[in-house]
């Protein structure tokens, strides 16, 4: 779920890493994002190969609610004082899920990580507070795969 992403370029790097890894479907805040440049150039034609939807964060928690009563886990990508670690042992990631990512600034907003079912992030050794959403989520989105084959 990219529905919280501000930047065309990192909602084309993630169309491009959830294609490659096999998502689904993606969510984008903007209508018509596949004709923006910025995003064209990093997407590179991946947008033709998976289901792009438009989901507003205006109309996130009902699509998080409507998701989790089909059966999905949702997992919030987040920095978080009770994330699990990925990659840790006990950290098993749910073959049917819900990745949501936050927005670059601000994270992922209260609002949306009480809807979450649990967190998870990644590990860091540097300095710098974050990664870039597209690094975080071609990260997760390696290791689901590796679990689920
Ligand atoms: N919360 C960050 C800013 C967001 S970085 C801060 O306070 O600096 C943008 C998004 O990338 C985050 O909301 C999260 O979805 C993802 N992200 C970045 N680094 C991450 C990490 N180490 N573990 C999990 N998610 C991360």
């Amino acid at each position: 779920v990219a529905s919280l992403i501000d930047s065309p370029i990192n909602i084309g790097g993630l169309c491009r890493a959830a294609e490659i890894y096999g998502c689904s479907e993606l969510h984008v805040p903007f209508k018509n994002i596949v004709n923006d440049k910025a995003f064209a150039r990093v997407s590179v034609s991946s947008e033709s190969h998976i289901t792009i939807i438009h989901t507003s964060p205006l109309d996130l928690v009902a699509y998080l609610t409507g998701k989790r009563l089909q059966g999905y886990t949702i997992l919030g990508v987040e920095q978080t004082d009770s994330s699990l670690i990925l990659g840790a042992d006990n950290t098993k990631l749910p073959q049917k899920v819900v990745l949501v990512m936050g927005a670059e600034r601000t994270g992922i907003p209260a609002n949306i990580l009480v809807e979450c079912d649990q967190c998870v992030e990644m590990k860091q050794w540097g300095v710098t507070r974050s990664l870039n959403v597209q690094t975080a989520a071609a990260t997760v989105l390696y290791e689901w795969r590796r679990q689920h084959g």
